[in-house]
């Protein structure tokens, strides 16, 4: 398999530390608020590639964390007179339940940086000691020019970032570049013990001593947004490999953003619509078939437009999967002919072909391409004369392809009889209100669904035409 490594930037050959095993960290949301579809895109992505390394015989171990102390969580905490952890117990809460409606699996771990206290002032102390940090009146910081590599991600040097830096008023660091570790406590904010006194954590040294304590010092694949490269995951990797004295990750990589009319989708430019808004609307294979139909490291624009694009996308995959749900359920048990082995084995060819697309650096966009070139000869090759078996093997393909990407692994038929009878009651209630023009509308747009009613002395049945 084929990764483009942002370190690197090239395409490079997938190689594991340990065999058959994927240990990949991947920044997660700060919790105080609902994420919105910008930050799904980035849990969508690496969601798929973890399920697409599972699908390839990988055992994935997936750190993902909550940020549940910072800046915006004190502030949403004050805004809404409550403590820091109730805020983080609730976000955290909501971004189970929509990263669970859009179909993406839990990581194996989720730590929360205030439950690493211990093991993050180990890390910021052993910084101290080995000389690449240092102590003002509380505040630990790390000092940039002591790391020799530092810009090695984002393909900056130090003194190109130093004259970019803007005059920095505060003077108690030694550079503009140094950025704090630990931050002494200010007053009403929430605060450990610690040898510098009292105060908390700074972002970037929480993701470097969860990543190393959970998955090891050296890491597979380190992920996220794009716009973390530079100073997050730059400066993740000054302090472990300063640290260490070892590679952080051998692989980074990031996803593009989310973008509404060409600009990033984010809450300070108050463009975005949460997941959740999303979610009321649109199912959430739709959701994901939309944004896995751009390559991960392409920025996409949305628009609803697209959205509804997506929907009539998925339907016509659905009902090739309602198809053959109704031949496996009709079609006589025989052995494949000779014609119906030569078209799956033209059908193996597009699960290679997909194999393919995919391994080369998660192409979704030409993975998705493959299921739909599949989908349309299987429309036309296959019909109610069919044996069952070519129709069980051509659905169980549809349904492997898109198990990397969470889609198509619904079944129809059953949905469609739940659908039916909600409709007959509909109109039995209506015809029981006396509202005959309702219940004539409803026998109409079953009839238009290829449904037929027959009332029996039993009660209302109904039949395919
Ligand atoms: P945050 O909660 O802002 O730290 O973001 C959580 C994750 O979502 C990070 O990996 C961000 O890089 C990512 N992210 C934020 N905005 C977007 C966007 N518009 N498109 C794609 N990813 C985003
Ligand atoms: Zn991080």
């Amino acid at each position: 398999m084929k990764i483009f490594n942002s370190l690197k930037r090239q395409k490079e050959e997938f190689v594991p530390i340990t065999p058959n095993e994927v240990k990949m960290y991947v920044c997660g949301p700060t919790v105080y608020n609902f994420f919105h579809i910008g930050n799904a895109r980035t849990f969508i992505v690496f969601d798929t590639i973890r399920r697409y390394f599972e699908y390839r015989g990988y055992n994935v171990k997936f750190v993902q964390n909550f940020t549940d102390i910072d800046d915006k969580m004190i502030k949403r905490a004050n805004e809404e007179g409550t403590t820091v952890k109730d805020i983080a117990e609730k976000y955290i809460n909501e971004y189970y339940k929509d990263a669970d409606d859009l179909n993406i699996k839990r990581a194996t771990v989720n730590p929360r940086a205030t439950e690493f206290i211990d093991e993050i002032i180990k890390f910021i102390k052993d910084l101290v000691d080995k000389g690449f940090a240092y102590v003002v009146d509380g505040d630990v910081y790390f000092e940039t020019k002591k790391f020799k590599e530092y810009g090695k991600l984002s393909h900056q040097n130090l003194e190109d970032l130093e004259a970019g830096a803007r005059i920095d008023v505060d003077e108690r660091k030694k550079d503009p570049m140094d950025f704090a570790l630990w931050k002494a406590q200010k007053p009403g904010e929430p605060a450990w013990e610690s040898p510098w006194g009292l105060g908390r954590p700074g972002w970037h040294i929480e993701c470097s001593t969860m990543a190393s304590t959970l998955l090891g010092e050296t890491i597979d694949i380190h992920g996220g947004g794009v716009d973390l490269t530079f100073p997050h995951h730059e400066n993740e990797i000054a302090q472990s490999e300063a640290r260490n004295g070892k590679p952080f990750a051998r692989y980074w990589m990031h996803c593009a953003f989310l973008n509404v009319n060409n600009q990033k989708m984010s809450k300070s430019l108050n463009n975005f619509f949460t997941a959740r808004e999303i979610l009321e609307k649109y199912d959430s294979e739709v959701v994901r078939l939309f944004m896995l139909s751009g390559h991960y490291r392409n920025p996409i624009n949305f628009s609803i437009d697209l959205l509804d694009q997506a929907k009539a996308a998925l339907d016509r995959l659905y009902n090739t999967i309602g198809n053959l749900e109704h031949i496996i359920e009709t079609a006589e048990e025989r052995e494949l002919n000779d014609e119906e082995k030569a078209f799956l084995n033209k059908l193996y060819g597009y699960k290679d072909r997909y194999i393919e697309v995919m391994d080369d650096d998660f192409n979704t966009a030409d993975g998705i391409s493959v299921i739909f070139d599949m989908v349309r000869d299987i429309n036309s090759n296959i019909n109610e004369k069919s044996s069952k078996e070519v129709a069980k093997d051509s659905l169980s393909l549809i349904r492997e392809l898109g198990g990397p990407l969470g889609i198509l692994q619904r079944d129809v038929r059953g949905n469609l009889e739940n659908e039916i009878q909600r409709l007959i009651e509909e109109r039995q209630a209506a015809r029981k209100a006396k509202n005959y023009a309702l219940a004539d509308k409803i026998r109409d747009d079953l009839k238009a669904m290829g449904i037929i009613l027959e009332d029996t002395p039993s009660g209302v049945r109904w039949k395919k035409i």
